[in-house]
């Protein structure tokens, strides 16, 4: 049976690194800050951001919330990213996605300063990271990598399979263990034989956003298995929350795995903190706290 990978414990860990390095940067006179916005009342996003708004708090950053109506036009929307590029107690900014339908995701984004950029999605941030070079690095795959390399010690030369080419989770995973001298494989929707793909794999990431797609006959026997699939389903007439990974019967062929909920879900909050105290470190000519960035 495989060893549960718990990122229950390891995002703890790394929240209270980062708490850690608030309170050094507090005797400094610097706080840390976060700014998320929201634009709407998308119930799963609102739910979100209130963990975000809790997670900042508890880490002794500011966290400044902005909360706009899902009328907001867009000329609005951009001067905010304005006023908060120009902030210097904000360190990061956020805007919470998916953005109602008349906004323009890819233009908000990219609106964002770079260096305050702490979801890693502004384009110079994706080039960044795709030429090797210091990035902000989009949190969910961070969280991935920085509990392969905790398992793992070092993965160069590993066979990784990354099922899923998302730009926020496939794609940036694939550079994450590409950059660690990985060979890398992604696989998606027009893949060919993807069981015998993800069997050639040393490391396994599944983010399909498909329940359960990924069965046990799919895992090599001692893989490591990353599930970051959320999916919500129905079960003998109750609500359920499953990965993209079919659990009991990958845990029994896989070296080790991380569960859902449990496993890299907790680890992308971490992330945004670490990835706050970062840009803020930087902002400030600071060294960067070690084992908190790719
Ligand atoms: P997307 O829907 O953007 O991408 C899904 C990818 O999976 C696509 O590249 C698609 O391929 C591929 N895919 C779909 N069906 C198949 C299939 N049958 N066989 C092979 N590949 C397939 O999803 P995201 O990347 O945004 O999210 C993936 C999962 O991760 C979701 O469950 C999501 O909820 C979860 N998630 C979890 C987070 C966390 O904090 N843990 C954060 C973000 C996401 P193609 O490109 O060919 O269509």
């Amino acid at each position: 049976m495989a060893k549960v990978i718990d990122g229950k414990a390891f995002a703890a860990g790394v929240r209270a690194e980062v708490a850690k390095h608030v309170t050094e940067l507090k005797a400094k006179g610097i706080t840390p800050g976060l700014a998320v916005v929201l634009v709407g009342e998308d119930p799963a996003s609102k739910v979100y951001v209130k963990n975000k708004h809790a997670s900042t708090v508890e880490v002794g950053m500011n966290s400044f919330e902005h909360r706009l109506d899902a009328g907001t036009s867009e000329a609005d929307l951009l001067a905010l990213i304005d006023q908060l590029n120009a902030d210097p107690a904000v360190h990061g900014i956020l805007v919470q996605l998916p953005l109602p339908g008349h906004l323009n995701s890819e233009l908000v984004i990219n609106r964002i300063d770079p260096a305050k950029d702490v979801d890693g999605f502004h384009i110079s941030n994706v080039g960044l990271l795709g030429t090797g070079q210091k990035s902000m690095v989009p949190c969910t795959p961070l969280g991935c990598l920085m509990m392969l390399r905790d398992h793992h010690g070092s993965l160069a030369g590993l066979n990784a399979v990354v099922v899923g080419r998302s730009n926020i989770v496939g794609k940036p995973m694939a550079q994450l263990l590409l950059g660690d001298s990985c060979t890398v494989t992604i696989a998606h929707s027009r893949t060919k034989d993807l069981a015998a793909v993800c069997r050639g794999a040393d490391i396994l990431v599944a983010a399909v956003g498909r329940p359960e797609m990924i069965t046990g006959d799919f895992v090599r026997p001692g893989a490591t298995v990353i599930d970051v699939g959320i999916n919500r389903i129905e079960r003998d007439g109750k609500g359920k929350i499953v990965g993209d990974v079919h659990y009991e019967s990958a845990a029994a062929v896989a070296g080790a795995i991380t569960p859902v909920p449990g496993g890299v879900g907790p680890m992308t909050i971490a992330c945004l903190l670490a990835n706050t105290l970062t840009a803020c470190c930087r902002a400030n000519g600071l060294a960067e706290p070690k084992g908190l960035t790719a």
